[in-house]
């Protein structure tokens, strides 16, 4: 393997490893009584890359950020966010200096991310790492933006990728144009937890490569290009950044891009303050964070199935979220200061319908429950009015894409009954 610009290191032991796509470190800490059950680190490991400072790359994506993501190679594409100066609903708001890192599609603006949602930043480096550190394919269960932005990015490189789902959910997985034969799509006839764990036991294959969620630093990393496009179009570090969560990945992303521009030099050497926002009646990080408490109890998510079926958008929910792990939304919480709103769906509602009149562009419902929580940030009186706000607008543009390209829904290539099926040689 040739010399990477990268290592990892745990947050909780410290060691460091040249990247073989490591989800966890694998010290195992000597036995005492008082941790019995806690012999392996328990820490995100997060990449340490060789450049200190921004650099610019050549790209006219996401891989313009290429030399702050775990990858050696770029793949040529569009997609990548995209930061502007609002006017619009900076006026609703009367804020003076509010910037909007939109994820979508949104051709006036140049924003080509197909999918709609940040999740293709994730999609593209965590493939390219994926082949750089000798994998050959992906499995993820993912009925929503995670495995749309996965199978595009695999149909545009020639990654293979094995996407899970319930079968109820099938209609959420379209991408643009028609799908390739690099994307195995897999219904079960299940929920998603059995969706989550039939991939589990079909990763155990040689050569298929977990995802991994908050613990894939390609992921973590690729979202994090929002929060360095946002700083690169203000010129220094935000004093705030605001974002809908159900996993929280999103907010860890933006605290370590923020370490590493303090790290920089250039943009200041303050941690902006994490605005995060989850959706009622979903909202187990919330009630958490609001008791200072680094661990989710059961209370925290009373009738979670029922809860879930109640929000807004289920995109932000997430039952096991990585916040009491070292590196987690609790840390970033804790270093940067900041919050978690808790929003109401009318809430959510009412704030899209303003941003659509005052910005001119439809959003994900998830992205409505971030700008929700800015508006009510301003009624309180929580933000000051000349500060520099950058609002991940996480998704937007789907409607827009609808009307002016091709788009088809992926077909099952394997429709199972539980998780226990045979699958044979049918993958
Ligand atoms: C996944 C997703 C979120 C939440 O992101 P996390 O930081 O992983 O919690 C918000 N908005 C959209 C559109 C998403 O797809
Ligand atoms: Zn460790």
């Amino acid at each position: 393997m040739a010399c990477q610009s990268h290592t990892l290191e745990c947050l909780d032991c410290g060691r460091i490893y040249e990247d073989e796509y490591n989800l966890a470190c694998r010290h195992e800490k000597p036995l005492d009584y008082a941790s019995f059950n806690k012999r392996w680190c328990n820490s995100l490991l997060r990449a340490s890359y060789q450049d200190k400072k921004l650099v610019f790359e050549d790209e006219p994506g996401l891989f313009r950020y290429g030399r702050w993501l775990p990858v050696k190679q770029y793949y040529k594409t569009e997609s990548g966010p995209v930061t502007y100066r609002s006017e619009g609903l900076a006026r609703e708001l009367g804020l003076k200096n509010l910037y909007i890192g939109f994820c979508g599609y949104w051709p006036e603006r140049n924003a080509r991310t197909l999918t709609c949602s940040f999740k293709e930043y994730e999609a593209f480096p965590t493939l390219q790492r994926v082949v750089e550190t000798g994998g050959k394919s992906l499995i993820l269960a993912s009925a929503g933006n995670t495995g749309r932005a996965f199978a595009h990015a695999s149909n545009l490189t020639g990654v293979p990728v094995t996407i899970v789902i319930p079968e109820t959910a099938r209609k959420r997985l379209w991408i643009p144009g028609e799908a390739g034969e690099k994307i195995s799509l897999i219904c079960i006839k299940g929920d998603y937890f059995d969706s989550i764990q039939l991939a589990g036991n079909i990763s155990a294959r040689q050569g298929m490569r977990k995802e991994g969620g908050a613990r894939n630093v390609a992921r973590r990393d690729g979202m994090g290009t929002v929060f360095l496009d946002g700083a690169a179009a203000m010129k220094r570090m935000p004093d705030r950044y605001f974002q809908a969560i159900g996993s929280g990945t999103g907010g860890i992303a933006a605290w370590e891009a923020a370490l590493r521009l303090i790290g920089d030099g250039d943009y200041g050497k303050t941690l902006p303050k994490l605005e995060l926002s989850q959706n009622l009646p979903f909202a187990p990080m919330h009630n958490a964070w609001k008791d200072g408490r680094r661990e989710i109890i059961p209370e925290d998510m009373p009738d979670a199935k029922k809860s879930i079926e109640k929000m807004h958008t289920d995109i932000l929910s997430n039952r096991s979220p990585p916040y009491s792990v070292r590196g987690g939304v609790y840390d970033a919480l804790t270093d940067c200061g900041g919050r978690i709103w808790a929003v109401e769906n009318r809430e959510a509602v009412s704030a899209g319908r303003l941003f659509e009149s005052s910005e001119e562009i439809d959003i994900l419902p998830a992205a409505e429950v971030a700008v929700a929580s800015l508006i009510k940030a301003v009624e309180e009186g929580a933000v000051d009015s000349d500060e520099y706000i950058l609002l991940n607008v996480t998704g937007g543009g789907q409607e827009r894409l609808m009307r002016e390209r091709d788009t088809s829904v992926i077909k099952p290539s394997l429709t199972v009954n539980d998780i226990d099926a045979q699958l044979g040689d049918l993958l």
